[in-house]
């Protein structure tokens, strides 16, 4: 949590945040399955001004032979950041955060993903931010079950995610990248919904117990929220006439 501009108002005397949005509210979310010919399986995400790409590839053989698993299959996750994505150029070279939300996002996507039944094999999961703003990592995790699903790699569920927070003292829905500078807490939360079950929390920030247990509450309320979007995407591609 930065306070890099102290004087914004991240929330009003109307309870208002700074794009507008009330504390509960999401930002605007759009999703679409497949559209890489390419890849596997393959999903875009609008995440409010998060622009995200993901492509899946496999099950498929591992190389180098001796990275590869006999009991089972294993997923190797890339996020990778385009240096036109934020306001100041990123260096290409692969950060240490890169690297950090690369391996965050393997494991909540372990539990959803039945590596059991390809042994030997990689599931290849390639992110790419088109955008950034704040909530990157939630938004492609989303992406990044839909690929997978759209790949037809066998799922007990998909994994939604978006972050709760909190600004001025209060807790919320949703942290874009104004609130993530300058708040006071960011939660990150993968959910899986029909095991009812977290795959990814983190805290970034300080946070009292009730505070915590509220963050979780709304977390996964708003992760429910993103998972109806991620079946909708399905949806219109198989039984849709948007699909590709
Ligand atoms: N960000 C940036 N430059 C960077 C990395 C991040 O401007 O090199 C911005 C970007 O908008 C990102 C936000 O900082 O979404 C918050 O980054 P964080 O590490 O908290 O991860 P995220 O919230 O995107 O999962």
């Amino acid at each position: 949590m930065g306070g890099r501009d102290a004087t914004m108002v991240l929330l009003d005397e109307n309870g208002i945040r700074c794009d507008g949005r009330k504390i509960d509210e999401p930002r605007r979310i759009m999703i679409k399955a497949g559209g890489l010919k390419n890849a596997d399986g393959s999903a875009y995400i609008e995440f409010g001004d998060n622009k995200i790409l993901v492509g899946v590839f496999g099950p498929r053989d591992v190389h180098p032979k001796h990275m590869s698993n006999t009991d089972t299959g294993i997923l190797r996750v890339r996020y990778h950041m385009e240096p036109f994505s934020v306001g100041e150029r990123k260096n290409p070279a692969p950060s240490r955060r890169e690297i950090e939300i690369s391996k965050v996002i393997k494991e909540a996507l372990e539990p959803a993903v039945m590596l059991e039944k390809f042994p030997r094999t990689a599931v290849d999961v390639f992110i790419e931010i088109l955008q950034a703003d704040g909530g990157t990592r939630c938004a492609a995790l989303t992406a990044a079950s839909v690929a997978l699903a759209d790949a037809g790699i066998p799922m007990r569920d998909m994994v939604a995610a978006i972050a709760a927070g909190k600004v001025a003292d209060t807790v919320i829905l949703d942290v874009n990248n104004e609130e993530d500078q300058a708040g006071q807490a960011d939660m990150p939360i993968g959910y899986m919904p029909s095991a009812e079950k977290i795959t990814l929390l983190q805290l970034d920030g300080v946070l009292t117990p009730e505070e915590y247990k509220k963050c979780v509450e709304v977390g996964v309320e708003g992760c429910k929220l993103v998972y109806d979007l991620q079946k909708k995407a399905l949806n219109d591609k198989y039984f849709g006439n948007k699909g590709d």
